[in-house]
């Protein structure tokens, strides 16, 4: 595949998020380029579009300036759970920053239209709650989490200065915890851990006394709502919350996949990790409205075929 200017490229596309953007970006007829130094994405996410002529994959890192012809970006090539983003924080910052202005500078060079894939980290431990698009956020700059968060922080911000400056066609959407198949399985998040604890029978680790919340977004929705803010109006810039509104406790989370995996698996506690927001849930007043979108999916069926996936690979 030669890229030319209607070819999508999705940066961190070998990732959770990013094989299944690429598998719903082919399944829409485009050509699409993968970009991905393999940090955390595999190449088993995306082999069974490897052959496809209408895919390309290019190992690359995002940190270092990219040459080529392309009409949109998907920008989502940055390590996304904790353990993975606190494993080298410098280069995750990098990540951010230098992959932001590499990816706004070829797009800038070839006229592309880019979405950037922000995050509600950039709210930090909120103050507010539900997180509308307005609030700024309670972030600690010098924390553990703030490779991510601040890292995340400055890409938005220079999203907006080449949108103000050059008149770039920029898009930001906010994701809120997405689960699904293909997230890594030791990558320490709540849905991969627990699933994979109960299918082994072990005990569930609960980090604190297991009454923070989070609210799980299943990944076709994430997509779903990813897609329709590429395709809104040059303008049309957001940025724009992504997540399931409904909000459970970890502990809530632990008895479900416990009962749905049928496991024999006991809930363990264990102290909360530094800056772990005590609650998170998305205002998506303004997806409903802009993009139409709300989730389907509902966390027990999301749930049913992440274990599925995850019983899959683990036997294999
Ligand atoms: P992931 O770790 O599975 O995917 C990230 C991908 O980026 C991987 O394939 C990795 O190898 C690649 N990558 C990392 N550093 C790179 C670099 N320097 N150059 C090129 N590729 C690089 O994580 P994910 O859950 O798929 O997240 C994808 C994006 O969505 C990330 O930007 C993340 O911040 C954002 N996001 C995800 C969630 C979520 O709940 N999954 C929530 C908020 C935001
Ligand atoms: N968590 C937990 N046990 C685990 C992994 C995570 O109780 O084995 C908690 C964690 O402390 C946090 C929540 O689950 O309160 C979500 O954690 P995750 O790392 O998935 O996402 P984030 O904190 O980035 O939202």
């Amino acid at each position: 595949m030669r890229t030319n200017n209607s070819t999508v490229m999705v940066t961190g596309g070998a990732g959770f998020l990013g094989s299944h953007l690429c598998d719903r970006l082919i399944a829409r007829g485009h050509d699409v380029l993968c970009v991905d130094n393999f940090f955390t994405g595999t190449k088993r996410n995306i082999e069974h579009l490897v052959g496809n002529p209408r895919f390309e994959l290019m190992r690359h890192d995002v940190t270092f300036p990219l040459y080529v012809e392309v009409g949109q970006i998907y920008n989502l090539a940055c390590p996304a759970s904790p353990v993975h983003y606190q494993f080298d924080p410098v280069q995750t910052t990098k990540t951010s920053v230098h992959g932001a202005i590499n990816m706004l500078g070829l797009a800038k060079r070839v006229k592309a239209r880019i979405l950037q894939a922000s995050t509600s980290e950039v709210y930090g431990d909120p103050e507010e709650h539900p997180q509308p698009e307005s609030y700024w956020g309670r972030v600690n700059p010098i924390g553990i989490r703030a490779c991510y968060d601040e890292g995340k922080r400055c890409a938005e911000t220079l999203f907006f200065d080449y949108y103000r400056q050059f008149d770039l066609d920029i898009k930001v959407v906010r994701i809120f915890n997405t689960y699904g198949p293909r997230m890594h399985p030791n990558d320490g998040r709540v849905v991969s851990n627990f699933i994979v604890q109960a299918l082994r029978n072990e005990d569930i680790t609960l980090y604190g006394d297991g009454q923070q919340s989070r609210s799980f977004c299943y990944v076709d929705d994430l997509v779903d709502g990813m897609v329709r803010m590429m395709d809104t109006p040059a303008g049309t810039t957001g940025p724009v919350n992504l997540g399931n509104p409904q909000e459970f406790t970890m502990r809530e989370l632990a008895e479900t996949i416990v009962r749905l995996t049928g496991s024999k698996s006991r809930l363990s506690f264990h102290p909360l990790p530094q800056d772990d927001p005590r609650q998170r849930q998305p205002d998506i007043t303004l997806a409903r409205s802009m993009l139409d979108w709300s989730p389907g999916v509902r966390l027990e069926d999301g749930l049913r075929e992440t274990i599925a996936y995850f019983r899959s690979t683990l036997n294999a």
